[in-house]
């Protein structure tokens, strides 16, 4: 059981890694031995996720870098060498409702949680192919099944990319790539930290959830570092759900006298 995942040695490329899930996939993957590129957009949280694999004595290289910039990511690409493991989490969020909501706002969320996972995938999928394997994962959301309100374009993007995921998972299975995406419930991360500052939220959203409490970065890193290794071989085109039990909730939000107990 030594080495049960088999991930010693092998190369990913992590985007968002500066910061939450994406920061907490690198440290995971780099724990096992994987050769990991952290690309965030942020320098500054860069530099964090940096500074604790270097405490930690694991092999995490930056590269700062945004995902909606085509050059710059081809750049960036081009100056790495293959990798056999790209995981997306790069994503962010912008609030309105749908017919209020700005369409630039719309596009930018667009473009980075959805047409930004496929930039990569196009970029660093290519050299799989050619070698005969690697895994692609893309961190999605809960919110794909369960509309977010108020929430702008950010479930339309999960949702499509939960789609994307299992569309590559069909072009590329032929050529040994897998492509999985990952649905996490409730995390709490820089991006969602600030509703947990608010009185009482995060209790009530411990309470929200049948395993008793929100996640951390590394309950989701878990689940990416099994779909990175061969252990999860014959998994593709699938999306796992890390969310507690949160989403299976719904029959439990309406009175059905009799039964409530
Ligand atoms: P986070 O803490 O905000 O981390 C995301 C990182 O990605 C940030 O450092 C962010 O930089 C960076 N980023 C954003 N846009 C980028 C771009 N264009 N190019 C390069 N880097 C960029 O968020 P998180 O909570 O870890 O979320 C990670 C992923 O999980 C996202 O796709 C999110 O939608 C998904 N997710 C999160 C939750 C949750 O409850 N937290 C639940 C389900 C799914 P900036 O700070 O500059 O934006």
């Amino acid at each position: 059981m030594s080495d049960w995942l088999g991930l010693s040695g092998r190369r990913a490329v992590v985007t968002g890694a500066g910061s939450g899930i994406g920061q907490g996939s690198a440290l995971a993957l780099a724990r096992v031995g994987v050769q990991v590129v952290a690309i965030d957009r942020d320098d500054a949280a860069l530099a964090t996720t940096l500074d604790m694999a270097r405490a930690a004595d694991l092999p995490i290289d930056g590269v700062a870098c945004d995902v909606t910039d085509s050059a710059a990511l081809s750049r960036s690409a081009a100056d790495l060498a293959a990798v056999d493991i790209l995981v997306n989490a790069a994503g962010i969020g912008r609030a309105g409702s749908l017919l209020d909501l700005d369409l630039e706002d719309w596009e930018a969320v667009l473009a980075v949680n959805l047409t930004g996972y496929l930039r990569t995938a196009r970029e660093f999928a290519p050299a799989m192919v050619e070698r005969g394997g690697g895994s692609l994962i893309h961190i999605a959301s809960i919110s794909a099944r369960h509309p977010q309100p108020g929430s702008g374009a950010y479930s339309a993007s999960k949702s499509a990319v939960a789609m994307m995921s299992q569309q590559l998972a069909y072009e590329l299975g032929p050529s040994g790539v897998r492509s999985n995406s990952v649905s996490p419930g409730l995390v709490r991360t820089p991006m969602t930290e600030s509703y947990y500052q608010a009185d009482g939220v995060a209790q009530r959203r411990d309470a929200a959830v049948p395993i008793g409490r929100v996640a951390r970065a590394d309950d989701i890193a878990d689940v990416v570092v099994f779909l990175a290794s061969d252990r999860a071989r014959y998994v593709t085109g699938a999306d796992i759900t890390v969310d507690g039990g949160f989403s299976t909730r719904l029959m439990g939000t309406v009175p059905r006298p009799g039964f409530d107990g």
